[in-house]
């Protein structure tokens, strides 16, 4: 941008506002895989009063870890933004040592959180954000202080694709949340695995479209072979011979899909966004269209 570089070399400029973006301190647990990347990142917001956003798996090493991170601190809230194993499952053996309540939806959570609720951190309060659609306990914590979002596996910090297969993932939930979270109009995005993002909204659109997109193969390869089973449309839609457990992970992702278009058949997908109207004519009829089955 044409003076730019003027503007910062100036010197004794006025500093630019906002200043730098206070960042949370990141651990990454040690269980990298295909579905976690290089291992699952746990966040920790305040020095005294903190909130752990995301324990991470039960593995001693890592709850050591994010008890030597807490240090002195005064008052720790768990944080969890859903309850699949390698986010929640060390919130027990961490509860244990710090007394701290363990907030989420799911299941292993003391307290089940409201939408919008704050937790106070003296790094700036969190807020809750319902975020289904990878699974039907996804929360999201908006940090406005951060101008950031704990994201879960809403999205990752690499590529463009996250897990949202049946029985827990929902298409069109998980479109609409990368809506919300579109919404916010954060800066960065610190996901459940990789590394922060920062062309937010270039991610989220680069997420939904590439579910958008296997929603449009998946209509198209069903035009070729009406009834297809969700092991058929894997196979035809990715390419090669998949190991497991990708192998199993796409075939629940086609079955979400043909879930989705059970309901939204008729409808061309719509980017995330993009039209509110759409999202209350979604909830208006609770059946989503009962009697529009996809027409191949
Ligand atoms: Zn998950």
């Amino acid at each position: 941008m044409p003076g730019r570089s003027d503007a910062e070399g100036g010197a004794r400029a006025p500093a630019p506002l906002p200043g730098p973006l206070p960042e949370p301190h990141i651990l990454v647990a040690p269980n990298p895989g295909p579905f976690t990347l290089d291992g699952t990142r746990t966040y920790l917001v305040g020095r005294k009063r903190v909130a752990v956003v995301d324990p991470g798996p039960d593995v001693e090493g890592h709850v050591r870890a994010v008890l030597h991170a807490l240090g002195d601190a005064d008052a720790v809230t768990i944080l969890l933004t859903h309850g699949h194993r390698d986010h929640a499952a060390a919130a027990p053996a961490l509860a244990a040592k710090t007394n701290a309540p363990v907030l989420g939806r799911a299941a292993v959570a003391d307290r089940a959180l409201r939408a919008g609720e704050r937790i106070e951190t003296d790094g700036g309060a969190l807020v809750a954000v319902e975020t289904p659609g990878h699974s039907p306990d996804h929360l999201a914590f908006h940090w406005p202080a951060g101008a950031a979002v704990f994201a879960g596996d809403l999205v990752l910090g690499i590529g463009d694709t996250t897990y949202v297969g049946a029985p827990e993932g929902d298409v069109a939930a998980y479109l609409r949340s990368l809506a919300v979270v579109e919404a916010l109009r954060v800066r960065r995005i610190y996901p459940g695995h990789g590394p922060p993002v920062e062309d937010v909204s270039a991610a989220l659109a680069r997420f939904a479209a590439h579910r958008m997109a296997r929603v449009q193969q998946v209509r198209e390869a069903l035009g070729g072979m009406p009834g297809a089973s969700p092991a058929e449309l894997a196979r035809a839609i990715y390419p090669g011979e998949l190991p497991e457990p990708l192998r199993t992970a796409a075939e629940r992702s086609m079955l979400a899909i043909l879930e989705y278009l059970r309901v939204h058949g008729a409808d061309e997908p719509r980017a995330a966004g993009t039209d509110e109207g759409s999202h209350a004519s979604e909830r208006g009829d609770g059946s989503g269209g009962a009697g529009r089955a996809p027409s191949r």
